[in-house]
């Protein structure tokens, strides 16, 4: 533990002002300010000595009250689909998961906005986790780094941004972005700053259950393209398997996700579909789906359910979830089946849960018995 102030995460507003915190002269605040964010995101350098643009004094000044540091990184697993899953940790008993899923044309990351999750969505299993806190937008911003560090994505190892591994941000990890709004926005922004990071905001996805009331602030402070987690067409379903719908139902998060700005044939909503065998997955429910976002640009991603130890539900029959991907697709909208990737090292969505957890109730069991 030490009391220095870590760099990544602070807004360009919080870097300046830690700066001059720091000691660095007023004057030159800007354009130190500019050089680090530089140094951190663009060169992806976590130690000031490298800071070559700095004079060798002020490097020294800032090493003593500031750091550009990256969490501890507990495990990371290798699928073999290529997909990678992180787990890290920020504290004790801090830890989330972090998803790189590289396709052909392009490599997702998926990263976590809370450790646990407050929703308790019935066919998820981060939903089974209790939450334990937000993230804040430094631990947010650090999935990123961690991802490109191992990905060896900076400009020393050969990588710009033509060459770039990830080329798209998804918020779909644990937790829900829209309840950790701030450090959520103060991320993303961070995310697509285009002297640093500059992953441009129409390939980063906000997911959210449906947060009604944060949909157009997210909208005009974030920018960043919308996912919907919808997964059922009406009420009394939606109420059991995403409860949040009992707050903030159907009609009013569509009417929501109407008024998003911005949104157009090239900036389309995404609205996720997880399959569910007999409970969501009907011609009816596919029509209505239809019928509810009629007018709406959209595309629908439809998610083979992933099965998790004592879930509650079974994924519908492949030929199912065709059936409904072609009436939706008929009515003139893109309805790809998303391929489940990553299910060997459980990095699918849905699946995510640290190991941490599950190991700390075994330990827990093992001090008990030996207690008893
Ligand atoms: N809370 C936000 C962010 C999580 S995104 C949200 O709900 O959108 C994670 C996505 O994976 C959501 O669409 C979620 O509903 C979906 N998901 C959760 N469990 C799943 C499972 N077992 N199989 C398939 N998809 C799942």
């Amino acid at each position: 533990m030490n009391d220095k102030v870590n760099l990544i995460g602070l807004t360009r507003q919080g870097l300046i002002a830690a700066l001059g915190a720091a000691g660095l002269p007023e004057r030159s605040l800007r354009m130190r300010a500019s050089q680090i964010w530089n140094a951190a995101y663009v060169q992806g350098l976590t130690d000031f000595s490298g800071i070559t643009t700095l004079a060798k004094d002020a490097r020294a000044t800032l090493a003593q009250h500031l750091e550009i540091a990256r969490p501890e990184v507990v495990t990371e697993q290798l699928s073999a689909d290529g997909t990678r899953k992180w787990l890290l940790r920020f504290g004790p008993g801090i830890e989330v998961e972090t998803v790189f899923i590289p396709e052909e044309d392009r490599g997702t990351l998926c990263i976590s906005s809370q450790v646990g999750c407050t929703l308790t969505c019935r066919f998820c299993h981060t939903g089974t986790q209790k939450l334990v806190r937000n993230l804040t937008a430094g631990e947010i911003v650090a999935q990123v780094m961690i991802a490109k560090d191992a990905l060896r994505e900076w400009p020393r190892a050969g990588r710009n941004a033509d060459t770039r591994a990830i080329t798209n941000i998804v918020m779909m990890g644990m937790g829900e972005p829209l309840y950790n709004f701030e450090n959520v926005r103060d991320a993303i922004l961070i995310l697509a700053d285009g002297e640093g990071l500059s992953l441009s905001k129409r390939r980063i996805t906000l997911s959210t259950a449906g947060v009604v009331p944060m949909i157009a602030r997210a909208g005009e402070e974030i920018g960043s393209m919308l996912a919907i987690s919808l997964h059922a067409v009406r009420d009394e379903i939606r109420d059991v398997i995403v409860p949040l719908n009992k707050k903030y139902p159907i009609r009013e998060l569509v009417a929501a996700v109407r008024a998003y700005p911005g949104l157009s044939n090239a900036r389309r909503v995404t609205w996720e579909y997880v399959m569910l065998k007999g409970v969501n997955d009907s011609n009816a429910d596919a029509k209505e789906l239809v019928r509810l976002i009629q007018g709406i640009p959209s595309k629908i991603n439809l998610i083979p359910f992933n099965p998790w130890p004592g879930a509650p539900y079974a994924c519908s029959d492949w030929e199912r979830i065709e059936e409904f991907a072609e009436i939706v697709n008929r009515a003139g909208y893109a309805s790809p089946i998303r391929t489940p990737r990553g299910r060997d090292i459980m990095a699918a969505c849905g699946q995510l849960k640290s190991e941490s957890i599950k190991l700390r109730a075994k330990e827990r069991l093992a001090d008990e018995a030996g207690a008893g």
